[in-house]
């Protein structure tokens, strides 16, 4: 098998039947063996029918159904667990990412590089507040981790199986895929292209998915944050330390004070405040370290239509 292509799917119905044209009118003039995973997370609407359709017309269709909704990095997980390309696509539904750009980055692949990204040009179609708060986040991300993970880069790209064989061996619960393949190394190239909008229905990555991705991606390669609140913690203290000089000083020395009330509010507010932000980064490292110490299996598959002999061992 030459080329795997892994497409997580979250209530896609819309777009499989297009996506799936699309896909087989590049893939076929390349002249390779391919397969197209399909992985179903949990749709709740007709997305699972369709794609079942499509493997009774084409052999080279193949199904993950997970038994419910494990999230987006999951979905491409298990799909990389049972592919069995020489090198992997990963791709969305949603055709915001062009299947054209596949034999680019097919032959890119083979210039000598283990994994050839997509990086966004621009992007069509999406808010503002979505396009500022992902270039934020990038650049945050940039800023606070000791690999490099490309800014304005999402899963679309390829990689070779020896990263596919890298990535299987890391177990993390919590997964950003990206970082991930930033972490492993290798001779990494790009290529850019212009996202378009999504072709039809709605995006699945609500609000509150996306501040677990970017959660994820800050925790899982970056320890800043931690720093960031021993950092606070020193110099609120070094703070308080002169205020508290200052006040005895006052009161001892000079005789000159006021009953405390405002300064009183201000300290606990502040002290209180630096504190809670102090124990609430420690709980999001802590409950992500609590999450690999389960050591549950990431997803549940309900049904596949890829045999299991080669189904790999789930989370280690
Ligand atoms: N997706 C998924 N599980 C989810 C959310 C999304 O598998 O819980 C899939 C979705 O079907 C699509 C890809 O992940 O193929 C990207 O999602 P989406 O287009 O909704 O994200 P956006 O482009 O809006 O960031
Ligand atoms: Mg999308």
């Amino acid at each position: 098998m030459d080329l795997s292509i892994i497409i997580p799917i979250y209530n896609e119905e819309a777009n499989i039947q297009i996506l799936y044209d699309r896909l087989s009118g590049v893939l076929a003039p390349l002249g390779r063996s391919y397969e197209l995973i399909f992985v179903n997370d949990g749709s709740r609407d007709q997305s699972l029918r369709l794609i079942k359709a499509l493997t009774e017309r084409d052999t080279r269709v193949r199904y993950i159904d997970f038994s419910r909704n494990f999230g987006h990095q999951i979905a491409v997980t298990a799909g990389l667990d049972l592919s069995q390309g020489e090198a992997v696509v990963i791709i969305d539904a949603d055709l915001q990412d062009p299947p054209e750009l596949i034999p680019q980055l097919y032959h890119k692949l083979h210039e000598g590089y283990e994994v050839v990204y997509a990086r966004r040009r621009s992007r069509q179609g999406e808010s503002v507040a979505k396009k500022f708060t992902a270039k934020l986040f990038y650049r945050i991300l940039a800023n606070i981790t000791n690999i490099s993970i490309p800014v304005d880069t999402g899963d679309f790209r390829i990689i070779s199986r020896k990263v596919v064989d890298a990535l299987k061996q890391m177990p993390e619960q919590n997964k950003f895929i990206r970082g991930q393949i930033s972490w492993i190394g290798y001779r990494q190239t790009y290529l850019e292209y212009d996202r378009a909008e999504r072709a039809g229905g709605a995006t699945g990555y609500t609000y509150s998915k996306m501040i677990r991705l970017a959660l994820d991606g800050i925790t899982g390669f970056s320890d800043a944050p931690l720093k960031f609140a021993t950092i606070s913690g020193f110099v609120v203290s070094g703070i308080a330390f002169v205020v508290v000089l200052y006040t005895l000083y006052e009161r001892f020395v000079v005789h000159d004070y006021q009953p405390g009330w405002a300064s009183l509010m201000v300290s606990i507010l502040f002290l209180g405040g630096v504190q809670l932000i102090a124990v609430g980064i420690i709980g999001e490292y802590l409950s992500r370290l609590s999450a690999n110490v389960r050591q549950r299996p990431l997803y549940i598959i309900s049904d596949t239509n890829i045999p299991v002999t080669s189904v790999a061992p789930a989370a280690s």
